[in-house]
């Protein structure tokens, strides 16, 4: 194990709980980029955990354009019957993996903080709703999911619902897709700060993006993207996107899929080297600095540099952060303050 493995590392999107072979969560499973023996292996000390509602047509057939612009099928709505019972399954399913002292469930910042100081301890799991489709429009489960242990919301997933529009994903395209909130999203992001769960603006687009800015409810968090500037896709954020997000003291969590980290949106795990990422955060810190600078993996949710590998190679990233120039002090910031310093925003 390399000498990154001692800065406690904060992941800040994973879909480990959704996707499969979640049942080998804690004892380790084939194939696949996080679980708990990983975690250990890579010094990751807490992770925001998605619950995650599929689609029919998940987005996943391909619409090449004759101008060379790479579109995916537009993903369809999701009814809100069928994500509520999808996400309460999910929510137990966490739930169920804190009782069999797999993890423990952060709802309160002194629950984050524990995780760094006794690394002999469970880590933090934040849980975490991408997309918004299994709250009611009467707003009233939102209770029940913060009493649960909800601490973190993104409105959606790349598709549109009764609180805001998604980005399809669009190779190249500005993330500038269609219309802003709805009344609805906008009362729905007012009672998250009221209650204390992050807002999450992955995924939303632009527009999306701007009408939460102007609400000024707490700092502007993007879990998982890259920039606009070096792989010009409609996921990632342009530069004023960037300037306001430091401009509130938020972050952006630099994902590791492959094809938001290169100039051409190739997919391939074995030809993206580490420093892919590396020159994400790079930018990303050169541009706005190092406290608005995260991880956001997308781990078992996306191609990842093979390089990499998955929750245990966080140390080999840690080292290429520092043969890029980068200072602990620098890398712990990017690597666990940083997110602990939103979180605490958005609960208190
Ligand atoms: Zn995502």
């Amino acid at each position: 194990m390399g000498p990154g493995s001692n800065i406690p590392v904060f992941d800040g999107h994973n879909d480990s709980l959704t996707a499969d072979g979640h049942e080998s969560l804690s004892d380790g499973k084939p194939g696949g980029h996080l679980d708990l023996p990983r975690m250990r292996a890579g010094g990751v000390r807490a992770g925001i955990f998605a619950a995650f509602t599929r689609s029919d047509g998940d987005g996943s057939a391909t619409v090449a354009r004759n101008d060379g612009v790479l579109e995916f099928q537009p993903a369809p709505p999701v009814a809100h019957e069928h994500a509520a019972a999808v996400t309460n399954s999910l929510v137990g399913r966490l739930l169920a993996l804190e009782r069999a002292g797999a993890i423990r469930v952060a709802r309160r910042i002194a629950d984050v903080d524990r995780a760094a100081a006794h690394r002999d301890e469970p880590p933090a799991a934040i849980m975490h709703f991408e997309g918004a489709e299994a709250i009611d429009t009467e707003l009233e489960a939102l209770y029940a999911y913060h009493a649960a242990g909800l601490r973190s919301l993104g409105l959606v997933w790349s598709r549109p619902n009764a609180f805001a529009h998604g980005v399809p994903f669009v190779f190249p395209s500005s993330p500038d897709t269609g219309p802003g909130l709805t009344e609805l999203g906008a009362r729905l992001l007012r009672r998250c700060a009221e209650l204390g769960i992050l807002v999450d603006l992955a995924h939303i687009n632009e527009a999306g993006f701007w009408d939460t800015a102007r609400l000024e409810l707490g700092p502007l968090v993007v879990s998982h993207a890259g920039a606009h500037a070096i792989a010009p896709c409609s996921r990632n954020l342009t530069d004023r996107q960037l300037d306001a997000i430091a401009g509130t003291g938020g972050l952006i969590g630099v994902v590791f899929a492959t094809p938001f980290l290169r100039p051409d949106f190739e997919r391939d795990a074995e030809t993206t080297p580490l420093t892919a990422i590396v020159e994400h955060v790079r930018y990303v810190a050169d541009r706005i600095g190092v406290d608005h600078t995260a991880f956001g993996s997308d781990f078992d949710g996306a191609t990842i540099p093979a390089a990499l590998g998955g929750a245990d190679g966080y140390p080999k990233l840690i080292d290429a952060l520092r043969e890029d120039g980068f200072s602990d002090a620098e890398i712990e910031a990017i690597a666990w303050r940083n997110w602990r310093r939103v979180l605490d925003a958005w609960w208190r």
